[in-house]
């Protein structure tokens, strides 16, 4: 049998597609399996330029590979990956190497990585970013695991990613979950992102009275300046898209509950237990979430609201909404690089932010022209504590601040939801505020729980005896 120097185990549509993007790579030959032959049968049949070597049996599929063996997994997250690495374990080698592609949550792959690691061969959870299309044409790639793994890893990975300006968007974030822990903080951005853009949708809608037609020529011309990026330009065509059989913008004929896979309530869960306000990111989990209980939308809908609309000429309008865009936009990703910052330090990664934002520059969902800055803030300054501070966010917030008052409290006014926009400028105005009311909270805890306080004045811990009935 012939070997091939990569394989891969499950082949619905991510794993087929990784499996074609591989074997069209100059180099790879590719093994196939899949738990049932059906799929494997139709890959072949489908396409037969891949000469895919395809096996029926997990040992099989082993002696068609050469070593170090190297797999990637393309599964059903959760107990198919566990069900697979079993196997594996059975007819793999020191040495040989496991991928998991698929969402893992990045403690599940440091327990994998940990237990496989004990038989002497390699895992490397590898978050792959950039669905069907990415899997088949070029994906982001964001592998963790062991230096030893990315030494053959690597050059496989780096042929079938997607290239942003002449590099490939992969590179060895760190050892054991630490692929998969900056695939969840993308995808937290991703839900952001998402619902900032629906935001500003709603708000030119609403604002404007403008059609989801017009709205697309709007986002269209967004996408040729700052704001360019696979999402702007997504959703302009999701706004241009007509209904064929009512004849009405597809947009409007959508039922208006947003579903989610979990990964942003990950990366919210995440963020609780590492002490990261990523406020843009759990507004945006909690939309879907708000935007899902319809019993509650239809018990409230009568409930009073604003009695005018906030009106002004449409043109500025929709420039602040523009800006306000942005200068969210920025906020939830420095929020996830904060994210991504504390991850390296609670788990002991050593995460090269300039080259995660690299990465992220092809392939993936919210690849945008700005990831450039990203990368550029963090080649100025690798200590940069906060990435809204570095010298190009900060004038893009000189820039864009008025523009964003104007929309959040416009929008409060007239009674338009903005639970990214608002919440971002919230925490904008929080991080650069010289006193928080936090000093009264202080107060409070030592009040009813003897918590104690420090004090601005002097070394120590202090606690009063509040003179309050207690
Ligand atoms: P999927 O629907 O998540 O999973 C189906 C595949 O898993 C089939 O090949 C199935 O085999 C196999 N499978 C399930 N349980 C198994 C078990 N116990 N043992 C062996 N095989 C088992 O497939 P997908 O949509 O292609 O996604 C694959 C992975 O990529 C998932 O982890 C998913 O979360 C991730 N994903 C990523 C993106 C992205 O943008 N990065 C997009 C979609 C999915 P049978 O054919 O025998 O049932």
């Amino acid at each position: 049998m012939a070997q091939a120097n990569i394989g891969v185990i499950g082949l619905a549509v991510m794993g087929s597609n990784l499996a074609r993007n591989l074997a069209s790579r100059e180099g790879n030959s590719v093994a196939i399996f899949n738990r049932s032959y059906q799929k494997t049968e139709t890959l072949l049949a489908e396409h037969p330029e891949a000469e895919f070597v395809a096996s029926k049996t997990y040992a099989e599929f082993a002696a068609s590979l050469s070593t170090p063996r190297t797999a990637l997994i393309m599964v059903q997250a959760g107990k198919g990956t566990d069900a697979v690495i079993d196997e594996l374990l059975g007819v793999f080698e020191p040495g040989d190497i496991i991928v998991d592609g698929g969402n893992a949550l990045f403690t599940d792959t440091i327990r994998r990585e940990k237990a496989v690691r004990e038989t002497g061969i390699n895992f490397v959870g590898a978050g792959i970013s950039g669905g069907e299309e990415g899997a088949l044409l070029g994906p982001s790639i964001m592998p963790g695991g062991s230096d030893e793994s990315w030494v053959t890893l690597g050059p496989i990975l780096k042929s079938i990613a997607a290239v942003a300006e002449g590099e490939p968007c992969v590179t060895h974030v760190g050892h054991d979950g630490a692929g998969h822990f900056v695939k969840m903080i993308h995808n937290g951005i991703e839900y952001a992102d998402m619902q900032l853009i629906a935001e500003a949708y709603d708000l030119i809608r609403r604002g404007t009275g403008k059609t989801p037609t017009e709205i697309s020529d709007i986002f269209t011309e967004w996408n040729k300046g700052e704001l360019e990026s696979y999402l702007i330009e997504i959703t302009a065509e999701v706004l241009r898209q007509m209904d064929a059989s009512t004849g009405r913008p597809l947009v409007d004929v959508i039922l208006d509950q947003a579903g989610s896979k979990g990964t942003g309530v990950w990366t919210v869960q995440t963020a609780l237990d590492l002490g990261i306000p990523v406020s843009g990111i759990a507004e945006a989990v909690f939309a879907r979430s708000l935007s899902s209980k319809p019993a509650q939308r239809e018990a409230a809908a009568s409930l009073p609201g604003p009695s005018s609309q906030v009106a002004g000429d449409d043109e500025s309008f929709i420039e602040d909404v523009r800006l306000a865009l942005y200068a969210s936009k920025v906020i939830a990703y420095s929020q996830g690089f904060d994210a991504i910052v504390a991850g390296a330090e609670q788990y002991g990664w050593n995460i090269e932010k300039g080259e995660i934002a690299k990465i992220w520059r092809g392939g993936c969902i919210i690849r945008a022209r700005f990831l450039n800055r990203i990368t550029e803030a963090y080649a100025e300054n690798p200590g940069l504590v906060a990435l809204v501070t570095a010298p190009f966010f900060v004038d893009v917030m000189t820039k864009t601040q008025d523009a964003w008052r104007r929309v959040v409290s416009g929008a409060a006014q007239s009674g338009i939801p903005t639970p990214a926009f608002s919440s971002s400028l919230a925490y904008y105005d929080g991080l650069r505020a010289d006193r928080l009311p936090a000093a009264l909270v202080q107060g409070q805890r030592d009040f009813f729980g003897a918590h104690t306080y420090k004090r601005i004045d002097k070394e120590g811990t202090f606690h009063t005896l509040w003179s309050g009935d207690r």
